[in-house]
């Protein structure tokens, strides 16, 4: 008999019999040592892992393609790597740890953080002997700690190269192929999961063990509404339907929840792409107002780019705009921008199509014009008169060289005085989730008894206990670092459960 923790196993999850007791569907049934869902930086590196100590694996993804959002990251964490030492950048894995600890405010798991800053030098090598180019260690904010190992060409290189060793290591992976159901099978230990595919095709594969590897539920409103205070108006940055079914799914299997409302944010012109330089002109630190035409923090946070999300998430609808003036404007196209957006619009870039973008923007509802502040609240939605006060007393700060409001460090005062005026709409964005299924520091998935569950892993996205209540970023590149070094981990876990 086949068992689902203490009920059945669903009709559709029938073993193979032609059809007749699996809705009708065409299974392909498959079997592994491991079976790894999800294909991003996570998964990629836990099959590796496991395949390289010697496990049968296969892969399951749900998109047509490999990557998933570790495509688009720039660089992950490591502490006491060889770059760094070659570099004579100083921070050692216990300061790391420290600094991560104090900053998650020691809601993260000591052990599982541990275990990641320990791994991350090694991972370098490792992701170097795979065929990954660093180009050298960075800090996220002036002066901040080196750990950002930014990558040549960047997530896409790393995710391409990852999968070419998968293929290389003879993986079979399964593109395009969703995990919609995940269930134990007790007498017989093992999982069964099945991958549907579309016109009722799919895979049905038994595994002794599964890493869960498919990241987080950005895409997914309903579960934002659930599980954070921002689902009514967060959108992703990048949409690439980031569901988290499998944290759904681990939780029906007993595992215990952890950090699912943990969220990497940003302030972020809609609908633009990291490389826009009208977001770029929209995150600068100089003026920004919220709907109330009201200035509600440090614009300097953008440096430390998921506070000035935590500072936007208890904004009205989620909504600022930032302000500014035709010398600031021509000031960003001329001197160039003082914060940049990481390595796709640096530090320093003069956004010379600036004003193409703005003349786009404004068509599409994202940035107003006009020749007085008035005018420029009335085509922002915002009290004139509040607006124009908050302009004043930013105005007097400039002048007097202090921010008696937020204490900005100075250098990010601009006057507004000078017409034409400009507002750029930023919302609240989520880059990602950075939580769900509760792991210990072996990244084995705990039930709510803190019993560990066999045989299943999560890593990445999908696994929560690395973060506080928000987003680490001191110890730049963590969400990315955390998903290699985590995947790793489970894969050497997953062959010593194994016994290989
Ligand atoms: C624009 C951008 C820039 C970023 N820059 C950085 C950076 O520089 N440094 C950093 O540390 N972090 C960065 N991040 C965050 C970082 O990229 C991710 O947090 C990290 O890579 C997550 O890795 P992962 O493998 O857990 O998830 P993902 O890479 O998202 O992979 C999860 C995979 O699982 C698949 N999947 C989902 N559901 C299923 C299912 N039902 N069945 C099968 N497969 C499924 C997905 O399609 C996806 O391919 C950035 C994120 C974005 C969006």
């Amino acid at each position: 008999m086949v068992s689902q923790g203490a009920g059945r196993l669903p009709r559709s999850l029938g073993f193979d019999d032609g059809g007749r007791n699996n809705g009708g569907r065409t299974m392909e049934t498959l079997e592994a040592d491991v079976l790894v869902i999800g294909a991003g930086s996570a998964g990629m590196a836990a099959a590796l892992t496991a395949r390289h100590g010697g496990a049968r694996i296969l892969m399951i993804e749900k998109m047509a393609t490999h990557g998933g959002t570790s495509r688009f990251a720039e660089g992950l964490f490591a502490a006491e790597s060889a770059l760094q030492i070659r570099k004579s950048i100083g921070i050692t894995r216990d300061q790391a740890f420290r600094t991560h600890m104090d900053n998650t405010h020691w809601y993260a798991n000591g052990r599982l953080v541990r275990a990641y800053v320990d791994k991350s030098a090694d991972t370098i090598d490792w992701l170097q002997q795979l065929g990954v180019t660093f180009t050298e260690p960075a800090a996220l904010f002036p002066d901040g700690p080196r750990t950002w190992h930014l990558m040549e060409g960047g997530g896409h290189a790393l995710v391409d190269t990852l999968f070419e060793q998968v293929k290389a290591a003879g993986i079979e992976a399964y593109l395009g192929t969703p995990v919609t159901e995940l269930v134990h099978d007790a007498e017989g230990d093992k999982y069964i999961a099945v991958g549907t595919r579309k016109k009722g095709e799919g895979v049905q594969v038994l595994a002794k063990a599964v890493i869960i590897a498919a990241g987080g539920f950005a895409s997914n409103r309903k579960m934002m509404e659930e599980h954070t205070n921002v689902g009514a108006f967060a959108d992703p940055v990048v949409d690439l339907d980031q569901q988290g079914e499998l944290l759904e799914l681990a939780w029906s299997l007993g595992a215990a929840r952890s950090g699912e409302g943990v969220l990497m944010s940003i302030a972020a012109v809609p609908g633009e792409s990291p490389v826009s330089q009208l977001w770029a002109a929209g995150a600068q630190p100089f003026l920004w107002v919220n709907l109330e035409g009201e200035r509600f923090c440090d614009e300097s946070v953008m440096y430390r780019f998921p506070y000035s999300g935590n500072a936007l998430a208890s904004q009205k609808d989620g909504v600022l705009f930032s302000v500014f003036d035709e010398d600031t404007k021509n000031f960003m196209i001329e001197q160039g921008i003082c914060y940049g957006l990481g390595e796709f619009v640096p530090v320093g870039t003069k956004i010379t199509d600036l004003p193409a973008n703005i003349e786009r923007g404004v068509a599409e509802g994202k940035a107003f014009i006009d020749d007085t502040t008035a005018g420029l609240a009335a085509k922002m939605g915002v009290d004139r008169k509040a607006l124009e006060a908050t302009i004043a007393q930013s105005n007097e700060c400039f002048d007097r060289n202090a921010d008696s409001l937020f204490a900005k460090d100075t250098r990010y005062l601009r006057p507004v005085r000078k017409p034409t005026f400009y507002a750029i709409k930023s919302t609240f964005h989520v880059f990602t989730t950075l939580g769900g299924i509760k792991i210990d520091h072996k990244t084995q998935v705990v039930d709510e008894g803190f019993g560990v569950i066999p045989g299943l892993y999560a890593v990445g996205n999908a696994a929560g206990g690395i973060y506080g209540e928000s987003y680490e970023v001191i110890t730049t590149g963590g969400s990315l670092g955390f998903a290699v070094n985590s995947g790793r981990i489970a894969g050497e876990n997953a062959v010593e459960y194994l016994g290989l």
